[in-house]
């Protein structure tokens, strides 16, 4: 069974190490958010492709939830001391991945070849794809101001409300990216944010009209548990942007584009205009990342 995931980090990246224990990895292709993407320290930062990578190879922290396991951060205490841009986290390990990706671009190697080449080379078999390759970048609208996105959410915390959510730019799709949402048997929104983290992936010219158009089902799961996001202002984000946290709520954000919604026990389901499939959805270990997979899975056969 083929399957296409759109996926941000945390989240996304916990469900597709899931996805790639329920199925054969090779029949996973995971389309990942680029408009979290910035520059810091000179170098170009894809943080949500770096955590489902990092997630896929196994190299992830579990606890932390982003960067790598057995990291250090003397690069990071030496920009601190020479009074350099610190504000932004990046481990020597993970800087690694960054020197590596940020030569290859500016040699002009386009972001989805250089994603694959990496993934390939930390042994991911399932194919990784940035929606595009173009430069993409989130604006968060709030009552203090404009932000790019990750100064929104890391140097202040995303402790801001959020009015609104814009994408700069202007985007084609990634080569692979229409041509997987039309191959695949199936088609799965991760739990993550579905504004910051799903929504710039559908701003890309034509990935909303092939999930409107699609032959086979698109399941969603909701990123939130007993009515409050697992980590991230998700929850806050629902309740000012779609009026509250409910099943509702979240299906509202992908109206028309969604078969199913997958929903934790603890939510009740409401009136819904989709199927909603009720299971545990914290994903707590691998264990409990594979078991969410193949009730996703069940629900698109
Ligand atoms: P980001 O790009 O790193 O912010 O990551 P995502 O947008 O992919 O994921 C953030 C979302 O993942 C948050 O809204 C969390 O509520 C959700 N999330 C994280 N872990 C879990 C989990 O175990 N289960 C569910 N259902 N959602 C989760
Ligand atoms: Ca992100």
């Amino acid at each position: 069974m083929k399957v296409a995931l759109l996926s941000g980090g945390v989240g996304g990246a916990r469900f597709a190490r899931g996805l790639t224990a329920a199925v054969d990895p090779a029949d996973v292709t995971v389309i990942g958010n680029v408009g979290d993407d910035l520059e810091v320290l000179g170098m170009a930062v894809s943080p949500d492709l770096d955590s489902i990578l990092y997630a896929l190879a196994g190299l992830n922290d579990e606890e932390r939830g982003w960067g790598r396991a057995d990291e250090s951060w003397r690069a990071l205490e030496t920009v601190s001391a020479l009074g350099g841009e610190d504000w932004f986290r990046l481990g020597d390990r993970d800087l690694g991945l960054q020197l590596v990706r940020t030569q290859a671009l500016r040699a002009g190697e386009p972001l989805s070849a250089v994603t694959a080449r990496l993934a390939s080379a930390a042994g991911v078999e399932s194919l990784l794809l940035p929606a595009t390759d173009d430069r993409q970048r989130t604006w968060i609208d709030t009552p203090a101001g404009s932000f790019p996105f990750q100064e929104w959410f890391v140097a202040r915390g995303h402790q801001d409300e959020v009015d609104s959510v814009r994408f700069e730019g202007e985007w084609t799709p990634a080569p692979g990216v229409l041509e997987t949402l039309e191959g695949a048997d199936a088609i799965v929104i991760a739990p993550s944010n579905p504004y910051v983290s799903i929504w710039p992936i559908l701003a890309v010219e034509g990935i909303r009209e092939a999930l409107s158009a699609r032959r086979v089902p698109c399941i969603a799961v909701s990123p939130l548990v007993g009515g409050r996001a697992v980590k991230g202002p998700a929850d806050r984000m629902l309740g000012r942007l779609a009026g509250g946290t409910s099943a509702g709520h979240v299906a509202s954000c992908y109206e028309g584009l969604i078969d199913a919604l997958v929903v934790d026990e603890s939510d009740p389901t409401g009136p819904l205009a989709i199927r909603a499939v009720v299971t545990q959805t914290l994903m707590t270990d691998l264990a409990a990342s594979r078991r969410l997979a193949e009730t996703v899975l069940a629900a698109a056969a």
